[in-house]
């Protein structure tokens, strides 16, 4: 964005207040500097030099920023359009370059991001962490500044979920489209399970997927941190990728780009903003942009519906909705319209379903006292349902409440993608 778009942007919030109830952080401090609307007045005084972006001291700018989930449940809330999710990441971006963090938390955050980008790295440390039942070594967890009971997301059968789908699936029987199903980093390695149901569902229901190997991480993470250049080279990269193996520009060898993972499709879905005003990509990116689409999207517009599922599942169910697909995307109708088709199964809204879990990509590192509470919090409200089954979007949720129910003992509901339970239903 450049500086006038980025005043217009903060300039468009009128004070109404409307986004603070659904504010996370709002509803756990009550501060008004931990709300959209205050944080938005302190990101305006920043951008126009009034206040330091590089404090980090209590009631500071970067104080409070850093606080911020990026959830943009204030996005969804506000009846101004103000781009808050854009904004945050151009202040970010500032922050970035202007604040000088202690040695363990720069450790942290760059560790994150080279392990969490880089699925061989991340094996690597996943093999690593058996070792220590998945918790961060003490001294490791000491130096970065994290509770000395943080755990990893450690995979049951990590060789199964970090196994590539094919490169090609054929649809099964009329043919009803072709996509190409993006398998990300974290998703590669934590949930290659998610993408093997993903591309069994849509053969099930005549889609052809093509899943090219090599595919490159899609920059959501650097883009959430404020790495904006570096979040910009690496959709150039994924676009070009892309492009390369499809087809060309606008990829017209397939329908449509596929994620499962929520994050990863906010993301992507905004490359079109993210490369606005770059001369060589701009109309490139727009094009891809358009083609992408969130599996439940995708599957709940098949012209047609689903095709019938032969399995009753007789379970009881509910949904956490995935901040970048109910914020990020918009997307409230189609996970919940594809689970109550589910033969046999008994869906239940849960209260505060679209609030955040605290997990929010690495925030739940940077802000693990936060964090946890609202984990906490999440998980009182999904064990008051009842349910037998969780299903939520996301590998960030996925990993963050299947970590938090594990303490629940034999009586936790099981974890699950929306796609792996319409998968079990499709199944003989
Ligand atoms: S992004 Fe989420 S945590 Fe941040 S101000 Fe908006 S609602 Fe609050
Ligand atoms: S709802 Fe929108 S306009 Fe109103 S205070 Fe929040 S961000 Fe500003």
């Amino acid at each position: 964005m450049t500086p006038d778009e980025i005043e217009a942007g903060l300039l468009s919030c009128v004070h109404c207040g409307f986004c603070l109830p659904a504010c996370p952080t709002y509803r756990e401090t009550g501060d008004e500097a931990d709300s959209p609307r205050g944080r938005l007045v302190l990101m305006r005084q920043a951008h126009e030099n009034v206040l330091p972006l590089s404090d980090r001291d209590i009631g500071s700018v970067g104080y409070h920023l850093d606080r911020c989930l990026g959830c943009r449940a204030c996005e969804t809330a506000c009846p101004s359009g103000v781009p808050y999710g854009n904004l945050l990441e151009e202040i970010r971006e500032r922050q970035e370059k202007e604040t000088r963090r202690g040695v363990g938390e720069t450790v942290l955050r760059e560790g994150m991001l080279a392990l969490l980008t880089n699925p061989l790295r991340m094996k690597a440390a996943l093999i690593g962490g058996r070792l220590t039942g998945g918790v961060i070594p003490a001294p490791i967890a000491r130096f970065v500044g994290l509770p000395t009971d943080t755990k990893m997301p450690l995979p049951e059968n990590l060789s199964e979920s970090s196994r590539d789908v094919a490169t090609f699936t054929q649809g099964a029987g009329e043919k009803r489209g072709t996509v190409l199903l993006a398998t990300g980093c974290v998703m590669r390695v934590l949930y290659g399970t998610v993408h093997a149901a993903t591309v069994r569902v849509l053969a099930a229901n005549g889609v052809t997927t093509i899943a090219p190997k090599g595919q490159p991480c899609c920059g959501a993470l650097h883009g959430h941190q404020g790495k904006l250049a570096a979040a910009r080279a690496m959709a150039r990269e994924t676009i070009t990728f892309y492009e390369n193996a499809c087809g060309g520009e606008g990829l017209p060898d397939v329908d449509a780009v596929i994620l499962n993972s929520s994050g990863c499709g906010a993301f992507t879905k905004g490359y079109a903003h993210l490369l606005q005003h770059d001369e060589r990509f701009a109309v490139r990116a727009a094009a891809f942009s358009a083609k992408v689409k969130d599996i439940s999207e995708y599957l709940a517009a098949l012209p047609g519906g689903l095709r019938p599922m032969p399995t009753p599942l007789p379970i009881r169910l509910t949904y956490h909705d995935a901040c970048h697909l109910r914020h990020g995307q918009r997307i409230y109708d189609a996970p919940r319209a594809l689970l109550q088709a589910i033969p046999g199964a008994t869906f239940i809204e849960t209260v505060d379903s679209d609030l955040c879990c605290g997990s929010a990509g690495v925030y739940n590192y940077l802000q693990p006292e936060m964090a946890r509470s609202l984990l906490d919090k999440k998980l009182a409200n999904l064990l008051a349902t009842g349910a037998s089954v969780v299903a939520t979007g996301n590998p960030g949720c996925l990993a963050w409440i299947q970590q938090g129910m594990a303490a629940v003992g034999k009586d936790a509901p099981e974890i699950v993608h929306p796609i792996e339970l319409l998968d079990r239903a499709y199944r003989p």
